[in-house]
């Protein structure tokens, strides 16, 4: 057991910071989900929570980048797909019924790959925000330990 510094809560020593005040054991202010929230949404931040977060942008947009490219993929494979589909009526002017076969698949393979690579775009973009958060975290923590 340990006592908070800040409004004395006993806690268990599994916990890192105080649930009532968020304060951590050696008395500083751990960052709440509600600010990291207030920032994601553009709210206001202070001073030391925007040069860090500024820091973390520029030195982590890797998953930015990858859920970007992987939408664009997704757009690309709709529009094949719907180029295919395309080519499958020409061709079933030409041959005939057979050819709906190509529509079908082009369509369905579109709409498959399209929607997978928003899914993948979406899970990236997820994970790049839960990294961020931690990596938010611990540079904030990191800084006031610093002073
Ligand atoms: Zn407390």
């Amino acid at each position: 057991m340990w006592q908070c510094p800040k409004c004395n809560e006993q806690l268990e020593d599994q916990f890192f910071a105080c649930w009532k005040c968020d304060t951590a054991q050696d008395g500083s202010t751990v960052v709440s989900e509600q600010q990291f929230k207030a920032v994601e949404s553009g709210g206001p931040m202070d001073e030391e929570m925007a040069e860090v977060y500024e820091e973390i942008q520029s030195n982590f947009p890797a998953h930015t980048v990858l859920a970007d490219l992987s939408k664009m993929v997704a757009w690309l494979l709709a529009l094949l797909g719907l180029a295919g589909a395309g080519y499958g009526l020409w061709l079933s002017s030409l041959i005939g019924g057979f050819a709906v076969l190509v529509v079908a698949k082009s369509l369905l393979g579109g709409a498959i790959g399209c929607l997978l690579f928003l899914a993948i775009a979406e899970a990236l973009r997820m994970l790049g925000s839960i990294e961020e958060n931690t990596r938010m975290t611990t540079a904030l923590l990191e800084k006031r330990r610093k002073r």
